[in-house]
């Protein structure tokens, strides 16, 4: 049975792309948070999981997945057409 020891560490331009990965996931997570907070104001006006654009309740499942969705799957996926 070998161990093989993962000495070799990533050249600079690799260390680079990993930093940037890093980055990516940062402002993805700033993002959802910005997304968060926003849910959280709709829950005192009352328009939290309604759809913007249809103004139709948007189904459990769908904030199952994303629970700060502003849209229900039918609007969004027409609103991405664009
Ligand atoms: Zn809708």
């Amino acid at each position: 049975m070998s161990t093989r020891a993962k000495s070799k560490s990533p050249g600079p331009e690799r260390t680079e792309e990993r930093r940037g990965l890093l980055r990516d996931a940062r402002s993805r997570l700033r993002h959802e948070l910005d997304e968060i907070r926003a849910a959280q104001g709709r829950l005192e006006t009352g328009s939290f999981s309604v759809c913007e654009v249809c103004r139709r309740p948007i189904p459990v499942p769908r904030l199952r997945a994303v629970a700060w969705a502003r849209a229900c799957v039918t609007c969004r996926s027409q609103d991405e057409r664009r």
